[in-house]
């Protein structure tokens, strides 16, 4: 069985592996190119949900065998975001050119730690490109991460070191009262990062927003002033360029100006909304990005990147680096051999070991360029108005928050008051199970939502149309069934 003694675990075959790659290769492609025929989504089975669950496979099995599991246990009951009638939460949709980005970054396995190669300089590139896209100096730092959630992270701890200085990274925060500030249509990730940082969510002060969803600045200030007469330290304003559930974007060029003369970091959450400078319609709606501190966004929702891929840029290189860098005698720099090239994305985040996950960022924005990926982005816009005028037009719909870009979000009213709530979360639930299409639910001033987030680049509007008239069909239905 072994060949001279060799255990590694390279192909006995390599000819017999190599057909069966092609095969699952041009599975791949079938699957992608076929998605508009499926359903969206499907439930997991009872049966095939135990059938997941085996003894430690203690012998192996012939990778063939292993791969007709994939096709019978996973993909008919996967996520569905690929298909252009996904539009929950805020989902991208994936394309073929990170399929293939991250098979070949899987062939090079590469470890984006740290030291001398050409998978860093990619990474390095990527952040370089972001920067000047957001119109950061170009010696800004950044570094990749899984998404917006950690980037928010990253940010909140270089905010915190910025304030208390590194001596913090010792002594940690001794008590020191630091409060923070976003809108109350902030996503939930900067309060988790609030708490894990250790300061407790309840020094994230979330403000009132205006009828347009953006934060309310008289509000703000006044709480500003407040805390300060109270001992705390304000530390960080978070804007939010795109709110998850309206699409909302902050009034970034004010609050840069605020957090400058208050000289507090100023960092935004922009995790699909940054991607609007794309766009030259739509660029002047994040005016003020470019005098932030600090930004966090993801490639994967409106660049159509594969999971994962999020990324956080920092203005001022030199305080990103005193928040993370620690010397380690066996991460030591070079300033030759492949211990050289400091400095290193370690110093930039928690994370030693990561993967190149700037492969799939690189090659989509070569590939597509910037100008297409701004049109994607501006069509779901688009699309988003129309449905919204749609929406309008139906007596028995109705829409709940004003389109600020890409998200609708409505329900279907022809009920009495008090089930509206129950039979709008039931027709989502309907649409999802039917296969039709993938909405989520939010709750807009107490009223459940059914929101449609336009990300993918698939979505058209024979999509949008087959959304409604399904949430009219379910909805008449539910609404006419006794009891
Ligand atoms: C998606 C999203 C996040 C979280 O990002 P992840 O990539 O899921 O970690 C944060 N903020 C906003 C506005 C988002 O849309």
């Amino acid at each position: 069985m072994m060949n001279s003694g060799n255990r590694n675990l390279d192909p006995k075959d390599w000819y017999e592996t190599r057909v069966l790659g092609h095969r699952m290769l041009d599975e791949a492609f079938d699957h992608l190119a076929n998605l508009r025929n499926g359903r969206v989504w499907t439930p997991m089975p009872t049966e095939i949900r135990a059938q997941m669950q085996g003894p430690i496979p203690e012998k192996g099995t012939e990778l063939a065998d292993v791969y007709a599991d994939f096709r019978r246990l996973v993909v008919p009951y996967s996520l569905g975001n690929t298909h252009p009638r996904f539009m929950g939460w805020v989902h991208g949709g994936g394309t073929v050119v990170g399929m293939l980005a991250e098979l070949l970054s899987a062939s090079l396995n590469n470890n984006l730690g740290g030291r001398d190669h050409a998978a860093i300089e990619v990474e390095r590139e990527v952040i370089r490109w972001t920067a000047e896209m957001m119109g950061f100096p170009s010696d800004a730092s950044g570094v990749l991460v899984t998404g917006t959630s950690i980037a928010n992270l990253i940010a909140v701890l270089v905010a915190r070191t910025a304030v208390l200085g590194p001596s913090v990274r010792e002594r940690g925060l001794a008590g020191a009262r630091l409060v923070a500030y976003a809108s109350t249509a902030a996503h939930n990730c900067v309060s988790r990062a609030i708490d894990m940082v250790g300061l407790g969510s309840s020094a994230l002060r979330l403000i009132a927003t205006d009828a347009e969803g953006k934060m309310d600045l008289t509000i703000l200030e006044r709480q500003f002033s407040a805390d300060r007469q109270s001992g705390c330290i304000p530390f960080l304003i978070v804007g939010t360029a795109g709110t998850v559930d309206t699409g909302a974007i902050d009034d970034l060029d004010a609050l840069a100006r605020l957090s400058r003369r208050e000289k507090i970091w100023f960092h935004i959450d922009g995790a699909f909304g940054a991607l609007c400078v794309l766009s030259p319609h739509l660029k002047p709606l994040v005016f003020g990005i470019e005098r932030a501190d600090s930004i966090a966004l993801d490639f994967h929702k409106w660049a159509q990147v594969q999971y994962d891929a999020g990324l956080v840029l920092v203005r001022d290189g030199a305080a990103h680096a005193a928040t993370f860098a620690s010397p380690a005698a066996y991460l030591a720099r070079e300033v030759r051999g492949l211990a050289a090239g400091h400095p290193w994305p370690v110093d930039f985040g928690p994370d030693l070991s990561r993967g190149f996950r700037a492969l799939k960022v690189w090659m989509t924005l070569k590939t597509y360029g910037t100008e297409r990926l701004g049109e994607v982005i501006e069509d779901s816009c688009k699309l988003a108005r129309r449905m919204a005028r749609r929406v309008e037009t139906e007596s028995e719909l109705e829409l709940l928050a004003p389109v600020a870009l890409n998200i609708v979000c409505f329900r279907f009213k022809a009920g009495p008051e008090h089930e509206l709530d129950l039979l709008n979360r039931e027709i989502v639930a309907d649409l999802q199970e039917n296969g039709i299409a993938v909405p989520s639910t939010t709750v807009l001033d107490g009223k459940l939502a059914i929101r449609a987030a336009l990300i993918n680049h698939r979505v058209s509007w024979d999509d949008l149309k087959a959304l409604v008239e399904g949430v009219l069909s379910f909805g008449r239905r539910r609404a006419t069934a006794p009891g």
